[in-house]
This record gives C-alpha cells, sequence and structure tokens, in this order.
C-alpha cells in the first residue's frame, strides 16, 4: 500500500512515519531525507541540487519526482511505502500515480489546530553545531539553555518564529485543502486527531491501517 502522510509542519508527521515503517515495514520516503542524501552521495542529481541551493534556488518538481521515482522503485518498495512531506500539491499527486499508477493508497492527515501547532513550533531550539532539536516545557522556557549532546547554546530558527510559522501554516492549509478533496474523492483520504501523545496518535494511525489493509485483502 502506498500511504500518503499529510500534516502541518508541528504534526509530527516525520515521526510517525518511522513508526509506520517499523510496524508495516513500508519503507519511509522522506522528501527531505532524500535530497539531503542524494547531495551527500554527490549524485548527478545531487550535484545539481546542491548547485540549485547553493545559489539559493528552490529545487524543482522535476528533480523530487525524479527522487522520489528512484525510492518508489527500489525492491524494498515492493509491498509499499509511506510517502512523508510528498505529494504536497495535484501536481505531485497525479505525479505518483503515473509512477506508481495499481497500487492501493491511503492517504492521511494527521490534524492540529493552528493554536497547537503554533504552541508546538515556537517550543523548538535548535542546537547550531550538531542540529539536534531540542522542545521545551513551555513556549520561551529554555532549561539551561544548552544543547543536551553537545552543551552549545540553543538558538531558535527563523522558521520558528511566530509570524514565520503562521505564514508556514497558511501555505500548508492553502496546498493541501484540495489534496484531501482529491483523495476523499478516491476514498482514500482519513483525518487522524493529533493531539494526543505520539502512541496515541499512532494508535489511531494503525487502525485506520489495519482496516484499509483488511479490507484489501478480503477483497473489498
Ligand atoms: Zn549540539
Amino acid at each position: 500500500m502506498r500511504v500518503i502522510l499529510l500534516g502541518a509542519p508541528g504534526s509530527g508527521k516525520g515521526t510517525q512515519a518511522v513508526l509506520i515503517e517499523s510496524r508495516y515495514g513500508f519503507p519511509k520516503i522522506s522528501t527531505g531525507d532524500i535530497l539531503r542524501s542524494a547531495v551527500q552521495d554527490g549524485t548527478p542529481v545531487g550535484l545539481k541540487v546542491r548547485d540549485l541551493m547553493n545559489r539559493g534556488e528552490l529545487v524543482g518538481d522535476d528533480i523530487v519526482a525524479a527522487l522520489v521515482e528512484e525510492q518508489i522503485r527500489r525492491p524494498e518498495s515492493r509491498n509499499g511505502y509511506v510517502l512523508d512531506g510528498y505529494p504536497r500539491n495535484l501536481a505531485q499527486a497525479r505525479e505518483i500515480e503515473r509512477m506508481d499508477g495499481s497500487r492501493p493508497e491511503a492517504a492521511l492527515e494527521i490534524g492540529l489546530s493552528e493554536e497547537i501547532l503554533l504552541e508546538r513550533l515556537s517550543r523548538r531550539w535548535v542546537c547550531p553545531r550538531c542540529k539536534t532539536i531540542t522542545t521545551q516545557a513551555k513556549p520561551g522556557e529554555v532549561p539551561g539553555n544548552r544543547c543536551p549532546k553537545c552543551r552549545e547554546p540553543l538558538v531558535q530558527r527563523d522558521d520558528d518564529k511566530p509570524e514565520v510559522i503562521r505564514e508556514r501554516l497558511r501555505v500548508y492549509q492553502e496546498q493541501t485543502r484540495p489534496l484531501r478533496e482529491y483523495y476523499a474523492n478516491k476514498n482514500a483520504f482519513s483525518l487522524i486527531d493529533g493531539s494526543g501523545t505520539v502512541e496515541g496518535v499512532f494508535l489511531l494511525l494503525s487502525i485506520v491501517l489495519d482496516a484499509r489493509l483488511a479490507s484489501r485483502t478480503s477483497g473489498h
């Protein structure tokens, strides 16, 4: 099964993708991860990506699509995979179907209110040296003010400042609205309440996935 995880920044979808991978054996295909590793491995596409990033340009849809397709074609992805960060828009959703048309799919959105997302994201601090992300108990509270791993003073990324977060959430909603509708029309969409603990949210996700997998095997 092709599992598409949708969720705003701060919804914890990356974490849930890892849990789905370990429980169901569907490899996690994350656009962030594959862009990073292509750059690191110095593949031809990776060199192109590095060049674009160095010039401060966006990595185009065609490059991202090519990298996703490469992952989908791997033998590990034969039984299914979980997409994290892709598709982000309708064009990409259709692209996925071109790459891998006949596979059944489930699009699961981890839903959270804007207030909760804002609160979660503004609690995020990052270590400028080792990039460890630390979540503080309360907004603005930085116990020790040091990275738990390397003791470097923590900083808040511009991305995690409230006005920037609001804009990211607005963009997310705008891009995701047509996707919800698209997958709902195909009967593939489920909205999951993302306000619980990591384990609680995973339980809800797995109930939906189990039901979808069961209805597949029984032929409905
Ligand atoms: Zn550190």
